[in-house]
């Protein structure tokens, strides 16, 4: 995407509305009507071949006609008409086409979609949309769309794929009192995506967050891409939860990929922080869009109410935030500026006799304190103290000390004063909340942006071995027999090729072969049938571990065609395979997908039987750094398992960290050929005494 096109579409000096419309109620006359109202700088040219002046401005027949340069096209004509006016802009040399025309592929047209991307690239335009409301800007007094107003002025650009919640939040704006400069309309994105323009507003002054709202991305590794590359803090509301991925999935990991998780896991790598909902998504952009991140622990709480200070430090928790007590010189301080019965600790309670100039004071002394790394100041409405004043002194007290880079939040719990002291002190920079929970939230949000931020820094340690040829040619013999499913042998072999620790496994084709295979390998033994038609062998009756004599091996050998050919008659089975018996450990499971959106994607879990009860996996898109893989294990819920429950042993993270970071890179090496993979269970062990992948399954794509 060529960036100065975009600085057409999101900085045009003049705008032409094509279909411009003298008639009220029209899309082509609101149009108009806001670019006016909005103040609107530059210069306006209605574009109707009828009309002769729409609000009193002069109307052109046609793009042609209009004297000197246009930068930005916005379409509001009839869907059959808009491949036409586009030549026409093209022609004319416009560079932007913002199409708030829907009728493409939002209906079943996407030929009309690609007609008018094709046409906008033939004339070096970009077009963003169709199906839009169009394009808001407070910096540039633009309202090139059919939203009635500009948003309340703020330093958060918004990037909606729904154009009606557009319309709806930029009203909220005004009631919560959240700021944006800019509001984009992206709809269709048949051209213009979500990752263009992340890429554009990270250069953009007026912008200081990124809020998104997202339904679903056509190249989920772009957006990727773009988003770890910005500066800026990005928050995401992700809508749509279904499980995409579930469809038909051959693998345990195919079942246990979903939207929210896949989509969670790009996020997470992407450096992006999530909302959760709507009302989560405005508490988060207000404090990002203001405020530094919280870079160290020491978060302190100064409140006026033991009540308020409750809830701050019961939302803390859930929100991940910890809150420490400040040291005892830092309390001594503090008590200077409180009675008696208040409290230094952490939150610092001033008790409902705080006046201004408490505040003032234990604000300044402890924002400026080196051992404080963000503040929360809440505030309870008293009949003693004005809730204006009350902000002023805690700005004037942040403001003082000259610090910027730590973040502090504000909530002021009562009626219209302290709304009004809010406003004021959102006006000065300072995010303020009507409830201590949502404040904390906010500051949540700081903390998890440095987070993020800081888990994606590393690079991908994995040793991807020089060529892959083994790898082709295991899965080039299995489709020269038309196979998609790779046997548990073959998959291994694989595995191994990629230095992955698996066991020793070879096939018996008769007993006389299992028996002389099974002394070579040493008991005891596991025997599994060996067949490109039975997915899960134990529900076939074809898995038999702790085979100690030949005997054993002899009747299990029968035992195991027997169970099979009863379960599946038409199965092609090859034999059994004869492999070592790896000693128990804790079962895990690392698996892949080749999600639709982004790609290869990794997956780890608590393996066993549970793993499709309890959905106690991580997914990340592939390939993965040792950091995250170290991260991945560590987000699973059951880790105390890992960890060493219940006085057992802890388990050998590191070796697992390694097995999960060559694995992704391995699915992302064999991207164009593998769907689904898993190897369920690996055996992992002590610690410094390894790991052993014990079962593996590889379906490959259909070509
Ligand atoms: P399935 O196709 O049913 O998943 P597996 O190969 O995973 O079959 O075998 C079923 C179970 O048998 C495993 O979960 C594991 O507990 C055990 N098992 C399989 N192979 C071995 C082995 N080589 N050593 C030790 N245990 C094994
Ligand atoms: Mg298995």
């Amino acid at each position: 995407m060529d960036q100065t096109a975009l600085d057409n579409l999101l900085q045009p000096k003049t705008v032409a509305v094509v279909g411009a419309s003298a008639q009220p109620g029209k899309i082509g006359y609101t149009v108009i009507e806001n670019l006016l109202e909005g103040g609107y700088n530059g210069k306006i040219y209605p574009i109707n071949p009828t009309a002769t002046e729409i609000l009193g401005l002069k109307v052109f027949p046609t793009i042609a006609d209009v004297p000197g340069k246009v930068d930005l096209a916005v379409i509001t004509v009839p869907v059959k008409f808009v491949a036409q006016v586009s030549k026409e802009c093209g022609e004319k040399g416009i560079k932007a086409l913002s199409v708030i025309t829907s009728g493409f592929s939002e209906v079943g047209r996407k030929d009309l979609e690609d007609e008018l991307v094709d046409i906008a690239h033939q004339y070096g335009m970009c077009v963003l949309g169709p199906n839009i409301v169009g394009t808001l800007s407070n910096s540039d007094k633009l309202n090139a769309s059919f939203a009635p107003f500009l948003p309340f002025p703020g330093k958060a650009t918004l990037i909606t794929q729904s154009g009606a919640l557009l319309i709806a939040m930029d009203a909220i704006t005004y009631t919560r009192k959240v700021g944006f400069d800019k509001m984009i309309s992206i709809g269709n994105m048949a051209d213009v995506d979500f990752a263009d323009l992340i890429t554009w507003l990270d250069k953009d002054d007026n912008t200081s967050c990124i809020c998104l709202y997202i339904e679903g991305f056509k190249d989920g590794r772009k957006f990727i891409e773009a988003s770890r590359n910005t500066k800026k803090p990005i928050i995401a509301l992700k809508a749509g939860v279904s499980a995409h991925g579930a469809a038909a999935a051959a693998s345990h990991t195919g079942s246990l990929a979903g939207a929210v998780k896949v989509y969670g896991a790009a996020f997470q790598q992407a450096g992006v922080v999530q909302a959760s909902d709507l009302n989560n998504l405005f508490d988060r952009t207000l404090a990002l869009s203001l405020q530094p991140p919280l870079r160290k622990e020491n978060l302190l709480v100064i409140t006026n109410g033991g009540g308020v200070g409750v809830l701050a430090t019961d939302a803390a928790e859930r929100f991940g935030v910890p809150l420490h007590f400040a040291p005892q010189d830092v309390q001594d301080e503090l008590k200077k500026h409180m009675p008696e019965f208040g409290s230094a600790k952490n939150p610092v309670d001033l008790t409902g006799m705080a006046g201004n100039d408490w505040y003032y004071k234990s604000v300044k002394f402890a924002y400026a304190h080196l051992w404080t790394d963000g503040l929360a100041v809440l505030y309870c409405e008293t009949a003693m103290t004005n809730p204006v004043e009350i902000a002023q002194a805690i700005k004037k007290a942040i403001e003082e000390t000259g610090i910027t880079d730590k973040p502090v939040v504000v909530s002021m719990v009562g009626g219209t004063r302290c709304d009004e002291a809010m406003q004021w002190l959102v006006e000065h920079g300072i995010p303020a909340y009507t409830a201590p929970d949502k404040a904390m939230n906010g500051m949540a949000a700081l903390r998890e942006y440095n987070n993020i931020r800081q888990s994606i820094n590393g690079t991908n340690e994995a040793k991807i071995p020089g060529s892959a040829k083994k790898a082709h040619e295991i899965i080039a013999k299995a489709r020269g027999e038309g196979r998609t499913a790779l046997t548990e042998i073959e998959a291994k072999k694989l595995f191994a090729s990629y230095g992955l620790p698996v066991t020793e496994i070879n096939l018996a084709k008769s007993e006389e072969e299992a028996v002389s295979l099974a002394h070579e390998t040493g008991f005891p033994i596991v025997m599994k049938v060996v067949s490109p038609d039975i997915i899960h062998k134990s529900d076939a009756g074809g898995v038999k571990v702790n085979i100690k004599d030949e005997a054993g091996v002899r009747s299990t050998y029968q035992t195991i065609l027997a169970n099979c050919k009863a379960y599946n008659a038409n199965a092609d089975i090859r034999g059994v395979a004869v492999q070592e018996m790896a000693p128990l450990g804790t079962e895990v499971i690392i698996g892949s997908i080749n999600d639709p959106t982004f790609g290869p994607t990794v997956m780890f879990g608590l393996g066993g039987i549970f793993v499709e009860v309890l959905k106690d996996v991580i997914f990340r898109v592939a390939p993965v750094t040792k950091g995250q893989a170290e991260q991945m294990i560590n987000e699973i819920r059951s880790v105390a398992i890992l960890a060493g429950a219940r006085g057992e042993a802890p388990r050998d993270r590191a070796a697992l960290a390694d097995l999960v970071c060559s694995y992704a890179a391995m699915i992302y090496d064999l991207r164009d050929e593998v769907a689904e993979t898993d190897a369920n269970p690996v055996l992992v062990y002590e610690e410094g005494k390894g790991l052993k992948v014990v079962d593996a399954r590889i379906i490959l794509k259909k070509k």
